[in-house]
């Protein structure tokens, strides 16, 4: 447990133990000599990049796996060997620091190996990145395909040291956008000379619910390393149970009667129609609880209470049962008593994904980490 000093009580803690837990259930159910790449883009969803890295690489992943440069820059600070891999777009610029950092590239356009070959003299090693159907990015064709590898091979700084593909529907019941896909990387690696070391298309939904001949060389796992399903259609079929290891709490800084008639906050959106206990937490839409969260609720005392009236920048407000003590604890997400409060429940509230929830958690929200 590292804890720094926080005054305010809104945290995010972050379970490093479910983290662990995900990966090794993750690791029982493919195939043993299958790599587990683990997914920490975005500061880890939003968990805290470094932290969940070293639990998942102590659970058995082998490989890093992260959306930005400097995202890899971070994580290589705190990780000095491990293998990391940008899966992103990196400017030419960027070629130089990878190699002298030992992080590893996605690349899709030979233009981009041409240029980077000239600033670039340490080895750096490279993965293709293949659009199949997300069309993002990636190369289209089997030529483009051939003309970026042989531009690899032939500077001999670069490394060719993998292949991989991404999936725009792994996670709905619907398979027929995703066989496509799958078919169409089977082409692409048909049209390659000789495989590179680490040939991988599986996300979380593929490497949790489809043919395991998908897991290729290795997987790469993000939402469910969070204890999270990458849809309602997975979390129907998931292999294992999953453990959450997000949770968001504070205290009660204030606490008021007010009377029928009274409104709460901004606009005067909330009125009470009888006398109502009214409790301030300490958290607002600059800590990513965004004001179409109003109407959530929270617990207090393991009971259900609704976020009333619209959230401030730092503050929101909530109606109680009864006259709770200051310092009281308020749970936002996670369990207390008998009750909990999913991210999959305030993703539907505000119509979006679970991917998204901890993510928007601003750096304000202290991560504190929990283990054994
Ligand atoms: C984010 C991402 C993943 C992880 O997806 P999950 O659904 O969280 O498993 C895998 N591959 C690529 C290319 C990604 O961008």
């Amino acid at each position: 447990m590292r804890n720094n000093k926080h005054f305010r009580p809104t945290k995010a803690i972050i379970d490093l133990d479910a983290i662990k837990y995900n990966v090794l259930q993750l690791k029982k159910h493919i195939h043993p000599n299958v790599k587990i790449i683990a997914v920490v883009k975005a500061n880890a969803y939003g968990h805290g990049d470094v932290e969940v890295a070293k639990a998942a690489l102590e659970a058995g992943a082998s490989m890093l796996a992260v959306a930005t440069p400097e995202e890899a820059l971070h994580v290589r600070k705190h990780l000095p060997t491990v293998d990391i891999l940008v899966l992103g777009y990196s400017p030419v610029s960027f070629a130089e620091y990878a190699a002298n950092e030992n992080i590893t590239l996605t690349v899709y356009s030979s233009d981009w190996v041409e240029e980077a070959k000239k600033s670039c003299n340490k080895p750096l090693k490279l993965h293709i990145k293949v659009d199949t159907g997300m069309h993002r990015i990636g190369v289209t064709s089997e030529k483009e395909l051939r003309s970026l590898y042989e531009k690899i091979q032939s500077a001999e700084q670069f490394i060719l040291d993998g292949i991989f593909t991404h999936f725009a529907t792994a996670d709905e019941e619907d398979d027929s956008y995703f066989q496509k896909q799958a078919n169409r990387f089977e082409q692409f690696l048909k049209a390659l000379p000789e495989k590179p070391r680490l040939v991988h298309v599986a996300n979380t939904a593929t490497a949790l619910i489809k043919d395991a001949r998908l897991q290729y060389d290795a997987v790469r796992f993000g939402i469910s390393m969070y204890g999270l399903a990458p849809s309602e259609f997975v979390k129907s079929k998931l292999p294992y149970p999953l453990k959450p290891a997000f949770s968001l709490e504070t205290e009660l800084v204030a606490v008021k009667q007010i009377g029928p008639g009274e409104s709460v906050g901004y606009g005067a959106t909330f009125t009470a129609e009888q006398p109502t206990y009214i409790g301030t937490l300490p958290i607002g839409y600059a800590d990513g609880l965004i004001r179409k969260y109003s109407g959530q609720d929270v617990l207090i005392d393991g009971k259900r209470v609704p976020i009333v009236g619209r959230i401030c920048m730092d503050q929101c407000m909530i109606a109680l049962p009864a006259a709770y003590n200051i310092g009281e604890k308020v749970v936002l997400i996670g369990k207390q008593k008998n009750e909990e409060i999913t991210i999959d429940e305030w993703a539907a509230k505000v119509d979006t994904i679970n991917y998204e929830v901890p993510c928007i958690i601003t750096s304000r929200v202290p991560r504190i980490y929990y283990k054994n």
